[in-house]
Parts: C-alpha cells; sequence; structure tokens
C-alpha cells in the first residue's frame, strides 16, 4: 500500500505469512496446508480506521490474532510504534499487549461466565499488577463510559446481559488498559441490526476521544465504509486492493471488489451501477488456484492470469491494486512519477 506522506505509521506490516499444517493417518503426518495468511503487507497510521474486508475464510481473523502473535506467523515483520513485534521477549509481549488490545466477534464466548463484569473488567488490570482497589475503581469508571452503569450492572453475569450489553463489556475490558491501537474482529457481525449502530456510534465516540487507532476486521462492506478511513480488501489470505474508503466507494477497480458493492446493499442512487456478479463459492485455501486466485469467479479472467500471481501497483493516490487489467495503468504511473 503507498504510505501517506509525512505520516509515520504506527504500525507495519510487511510479508505476513501464515499456513496451517492438516494433519492426518497413525502417524498424524502433514499431508496439506491452509495457506490463510499469505504475503500481506500493509500500514495503519495514528488515528485512523483501517478496514478489512473479505468473505469468510479470507485469512482476515487469522490476521488479527498474527498482529497480536497470538498466532506466531511463519514469515514476514510486524512494527508497532517502530519496535519488532515478532522480536519482542515474553516480558516485553506482556507490555505491548496493553498497547494492542483486541475485541472478538463473539461477546459472550470471549467472557469468563464465572466472573462479575466489574471482575472481568479489572481482571486485565489486575495481570499488569494495578492494586485492587484502584483496578475496581477504574473498572466501574469504565463500565460506565461504555454505558453500562456500574450500579446496576457491574456484579451481573455475562448470561444476565444481553449481546449488546456484552459487547460494551468486552470493549471496556480492552480499553481499560488505554491502548493505543484496538483491533476489532467482527465487532457488530453477532448483534441486531440496531444494537449494530449504537456500538459502532460508541467505538467512534471513543476512538475520538481517547485518539485511538481502529484496525476494523468485517465481512460487511457498509460496516467497513462507515468507520473507515482507508479499507484492505482480502481475498483467499491475500490483498487484493487497497485505498481510501472514499476511492474505494467511488470507484473499485478490482474484480473482487466490484463484486463485493454490487454485492452490499445501497440506498445511494448513484451508487446503483451496473457490475459483474460474484459466482461460485470461494475456492479451498488448502489449494488456492495458480496466479490470481480470484480467476475461478473472475468475468474478465484472461489466459495469463493463471501464471505469476499480480502484484500490488498503484492505480492513484493512495490506492493499490493486484490485477493485470491495470497493468498498463500501473506502468504509465510509474513512469511519470
Ligand atoms: Fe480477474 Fe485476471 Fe484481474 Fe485476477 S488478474 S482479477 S483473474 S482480470
Amino acid at each position: 500500500m503507498t504510505p501517506a506522506p509525512s505520516r509515520t505509521p504506527l504500525l507495519e506490516v510487511r510479508g505476513l505469512r501464515k499456513h496451517f499444517p492438516l494433519r492426518g493417518g497413525l502417524l498424524q503426518r502433514t499431508y496439506a496446508w491452509v495457506r490463510a495468511v499469505d504475503d500481506v503487507s500493509f500500514d495503519v497510521y495514528p488515528a485512523e480506521t483501517l478496514g478489512i474486508v473479505g468473505e469468510s475464510g479470507c485469512g482476515k481473523s487469522t490476521l488479527a490474532r498474527l498482529v497480536l502473535r497470538l498466532v506466531e506467523p511463519d514469515a514476514g515483520t510486524i512494527r508497532f510504534g517502530g519496535e519488532d513485534v515478532r522480536g519482542a521477549t515474553r516480558a516485553r509481549m506482556k507490555q505491548l499487549r496493553r498497547d494492542m488490545q483486541l475485541v472478538f466477534q463473539d461477546p459472550y464466548a470471549s467472557l469468563n461466565p464465572r466472573l462479575t463484569i466489574e471482575d472481568a473488567v479489572a481482571f486485565s488490570l489486575l495481570v499488569h499488577g494495578t492494586p485492587r482497589g484502584a483496578a475496581r475503581q477504574r473498572a466501574r469508571a469504565m463500565l460506565g463510559r461504555v454505558g453500562l452503569d456500574p450500579r446496576l450492572y457491574g456484579r451481573r453475569y455475562p448470561h444476565e446481559l444481553s449481546g449488546g450489553q456484552r459487547q460494551r463489556v468486552n470493549i471496556a475490558r480492552a480499553l481499560v488498559l488505554d491502548p493505543k491501537l484496538l483491533v476489532l474482529d467482527e465487532p457488530v457481525s453477532a448483534l441486531d441490526k440496531s444494537v449494530q449502530a449504537q456500538v459502532l456510534n460508541l467505538l467512534q465516540e471513543l476512538k475520538a476521544e481517547r485518539a485511538l487507532t481502529y484496525v476494523f476486521i468485517s465481512h460487511d462492506l457498509n460496516v467497513i465504509e462507515y468507520v473507515s478511513g482507508r479499507v484492505v480488501v482480502m481475498y483467499l489470505g491475500q490483498v487484493v486492493e487497497s485505498g481510501t474508503a472514499d476511492a474505494l466507494a467511488d470507484a473499485p477497480k478490482h474484480p473482487y471488489t466490484q463484486a463485493l458493492f454490487a454485492a452490499a446493499p445501497t440506498m445511494d442512487p448513484d451508487r446503483r451501477i451496473e457490475r459483474p456478479p460474484l459466482a461460485g463459492d470461494p475456492p479451498n485455501a488448502i489449494d488456492p488456484p495458480s496466479g490470481c486466485r480470484f480467476r475461478t469467479r473472475c468475468a474478465f479472467a484472461m489466459p495469463h492470469c493463471a501464471g505469476a500471481p499480480p502484484r500490488l501497483s498503484s492505480v492513484g493516490a493512495d490506492h493499490d491494486v493486484a490485477c493485470y487489467l491495470y497493468e498498463a495503468h500501473a506502468a504509465v504511473e510509474a513512469v511519470t512519477r
């Protein structure tokens, strides 16, 4: 992705790769690999929201876990505030995780059913050495900030809350450590539409209030468009397009991005344009197609799309695409730069 001028990224990801082995038989031998994330690079700038969008199974949730080293990458670099995250010791990683927090999709599964929500929020502070009384006080203040009155909700258990309230607890739990970066993995996908809007608005308020940086992962293009300044589109473990949310919405370049927009319902008559439909299911990440991984579903596929994979190249300011349809454009840009 082309970096924005004169800004230093908070998070830099380069060439990140994770392949999971599939084992079977008596000796549990590896017989195949799931290529979940393959050579993914992007930057996240301070106080922005970078949206990552793609169908389920495209590797975006694995990517979230790789960035926080909850899953160890096979290759690639991750720099946070200029520091090499992959090279961090266990003790240093614990400190770094204060600054980089993850909010999961399923608000119920990610809460301990035996802890009251006040204890759940205070727990991470205790782990990082905050005295019990101070931790409880900060947890109560944080619950209040996410719209859960601690006098009413503090002593309740997760099963006594609605889905939206549980996700507010998860957000409080992530923010109570005063992180710089929040990685939000499908944070509203499990919620009703009306509750989704409330949680999204809360996230926007908290971001402005605390100068937070978000990596927002979702399969829902409308949600991504609403919250993101820039967007990365992933297909079968790879980035196929990246750019500002406006550039992608106004003129999506990659046939897959065009298909995602075509599939997303819109009320905007200017956006209702003819785009090629997305045909068939995504291929298996165990044995992805050669060359361009989208070619088996692409309406514009050409013989050479099965050869070398297309590389991300610039098609405009901060707008990159990996598709042979735009190679001539990228070559002209390179010459005139
Ligand atoms: Fe379609 Fe070829 Fe572009 Fe891939 S590289 S999206 S197959 S035109």
